[in-house]
């Protein structure tokens, strides 16, 4: 019976594991190994390797994740003292602002309005560091004067 090689051969590798327990299908090296090569978990279906792999993975995604929910929560606070209702900026934008090592130490960076009187987007934001943002938006709160606000933006202690 003519079937498709690549689906046929996962499925008589996955029958054979069931028959020999001293083997076992690795859905990722595509192929059966050794069962110590698997932890002794019955359900896993990567070996041990592919396991840790996923692991690191998932923790990678997650921990770039939480930076960016961090910076996005400040930016929202942000924008109610600002007056904006809306923001254009999305988790995209900001993993394009930033470099993993900025992500990695996303306490130490906020991102602001260059205009606080438009709504932040991609074009109006600036990474700036965590530690200057409480002053810029001090200074906004008492002057309202948007030359002296992207005046601070310029000022050296804000680059990095
Ligand atoms: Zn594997």
């Amino acid at each position: 019976m003519a079937r498709k090689k690549g689906k046929s051969a996962i499925q008589l590798a996955k029958q054979l594991a069931k028959k020999d327990k001293s083997i076992r299908f690795c859905r990722r090296c595509n192929k059966l190994l050794p069962i110590d090569q698997f932890s002794p978990s019955e359900t896993r279906l990567l070996c041990r390797e592919h396991l840790r792999e996923s692991v690191r993975l998932y923790r990678r995604v997650n921990k770039a994740k939480r930076a960016i929910d961090n910076i996005r929560i400040r930016c929202w606070v942000d924008k109610k003292i600002f007056g904006q209702t809306a923001s254009a900026l999305s988790c995209q934008d900001i993993r394009d602002m930033m470099t993993a090592d900025q992500l990695n130490e996303f306490s130490k960076y906020s991102i602001v309005p260059k205009d606080p009187t438009q709504q932040i987007s991609r074009s109006n934001a600036q990474l700036i560091m965590a530690k200057c943002r409480q002053y810029l938006i001090s200074c906004w709160k008492v002057t309202r004067d948007l030359a002296q606000y992207q005046h601070i933006l310029q000022l050296p202690q804000f680059q990095f």
